[in-house]
């Protein structure tokens, strides 16, 4: 895809360090993060564990302010996630005008190995990730190298789906559905919130697509991008990354949807692009 200038809402934390170990928020936000962290699919029990050891030993540490580079980002693959995040804020800030409401854009935190985030320390393991409690988006750049050699979907695209994605977690939170997915948790077994989650990602799915129906009406989609995108949202299904990992499928452990959910959804709000066909909370079937 092409990429028309740069967002000003990124910072840019590559090269300050690993100083993200003792500056860690609390509890509740590390739980979110565990929920809603794992864009691919890492074992949450990996998470769950670093979660546990967080929250033990730092819980009582406030978030330290930590500001990163602003401004424009001059290495390739950053400029063009900055990119493409600009792009995202056309979209939703016209989408949300339509609705009546105030589009209040998101921050992109760039990252190397591990960064202080008011969920807890963001760490590249965990993937690129949304935190609703500082409203940032965060990414290890590294991970694309993952997508493309562990995951084999290569392609820019499949690189804007994944920021789309995370966006699109932004957008929930901004229309008040994180908030009723935590009041839901405190009275749902695991199971039941396994369900909930997998409509939830399914949702930021949908939206990525709603985001990429927009950006193709500004022309900035080329030959085979849409393919780059079913391509990584097929090869990051919970269903394909267990049986890559544990060679059965457990369905009521999905948190994410399956390959087959994922490609269906982003399609389903590209061919729309409106936000109301992304309603994944409706019917018995997703
Ligand atoms: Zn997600």
């Amino acid at each position: 895809m092409r990429t028309e200038g740069q967002s000003s809402n990124v910072e840019d934390r590559r090269g300050m360090g690993r100083g993200g170990r003792s500056l860690v928020g609390g509890g509740l936000g590390m739980i979110i993060l565990v929920v809603i962290g794992m864009f691919f699919g890492i074992d949450p029990r990996v998470l769950l564990g670093l979660a546990g050891t967080v929250e033990t030993v730092q819980q009582q540490v406030a978030p330290q302010k930590i500001e990163g580079k602003q401004g424009p980002v001059s290495d390739q693959l950053g400029a063009f996630v900055s990119g493409v995040l600009l792009d995202t804020e056309k979209t939703w800030n016209t989408l949300f005008a339509q609705l009546g409401k105030n589009y209040q854009e998101p921050r992109l935190v760039i990252f190397d190995g591990a960064t202080p985030t008011a969920c807890g320390t963001g760490q590249a393991a965990m993937g690129p990730f949304y935190c609703p409690l500082d409203q940032r988006v965060y990414i290890d750049l590294a991970f694309y190298r993952q997508l493309q050699e562990r995951f084999k979907a290569p392609g820019d695209f499949a690189q804007a789906y994944v920021i789309a994605h995370e966006v699109g977690h932004h957008v929930q939170n901004q229309l008040g559905i994180m908030q009723k997915m935590d009041e839901y948790r405190r009275r749902m077994s695991e199971t039941q919130y396994n369900a909930l989650s997998v409509r939830l990602e399914l949702q930021a799915d949908c939206l990525a697509g709603v985001w990429a129906h927009h950006a193709q009406n500004r022309q900035l989609l080329e030959a085979g991008d849409v393919e780059e995108a079913m391509r990584a949202a097929s090869a990051i299904g919970d269903d394909t990354i267990q049986r890559r990992t544990q060679g059965r499928i457990v369905p009521d452990s999905f948190t994410h949807g399956t390959s087959e959910q994922r490609m269906r959804w982003f399609m389903t709000g590209m061919k729309s692009g409106q936000i109301s066909a992304c309603n994944t909370f409706e019917g018995n079937q997703i």
